[in-house]
């Protein structure tokens, strides 16, 4: 967003009045392409939905969550893929290690994103991804384990495209990942 800082905002504005009319919209005249809610274990929603609500009801449902009131704003430049990486990257090394769901879950979880973005993957690592996230959502003991795998499983709900994209064609769509074939370095 053009302007970046703090606001105190009213339950149930929605994303683009304070993407747009506080935060001065975009710079450089960049298409939002999603919105990342919560931190860095808050979900990543697409463009299209930002006109729902911010309340708590509203981005559960829509797979992120309130949590710090944090928000990251992405722009049309930018891969999701390495987004979920750089996210999950985060909370897992925020772990403490106390239950085995988090402590090697997320571990696992990164390591596969890892690969993906650096044309490593196989066809299997869109399931195994979702399997992964859900197990360790499900069964983590407390709140970063729990909420950890949502920045992966919104961008594989919402943007599962550019996933295939690696995946498949060993492509970055948005020229960011260190692709064989890319010539990114
Ligand atoms: S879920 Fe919580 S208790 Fe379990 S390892 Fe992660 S941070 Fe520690």
């Amino acid at each position: 967003m053009a302007n970046n800082g703090l606001i105190e905002v009213p339950m149930g504005i929605t994303l683009r009045e304070i993407i747009y009319d506080i935060g001065g919209g975009m710079p450089g005249g960049k298409a939002c392409k999603a919105v990342q809610t919560g931190g860095p274990s808050g979900g990543c929603l697409l463009a299209s939905l930002l006109d729902i609500p911010v309340d708590f009801d509203s981005l559960t449902a829509a797979g992120s969550m309130m949590c710090s009131g944090g928000m990251v704003v992405i722009d049309e430049d930018t891969c999701m893929v390495d987004v979920a990486r750089y996210s999950l990257g985060f909370t897992q090394r925020e772990s403490c290690g106390q239950c085995l769901p988090c402590r090697l879950g997320t571990k696992q979880m990164f390591d596969i994103l890892d690969d993906i973005t650096k044309g490593r993957s196989r066809p299997e690592d869109i399931d195994l991804l979702l399997e992964l996230g859900e197990a360790v959502g499900r069964t983590s003991l407390c709140g970063l384990g729990q909420s950890a795998p949502n920045p992966v499983l919104t961008t594989i709900r919402y943007f599962r495209d550019e996933y295939e994209a690696h995946i498949q064609e060993k492509q970055c769509p948005a020229d960011v990942c260190k692709m064989p074939s890319s010539g990114v370095s």
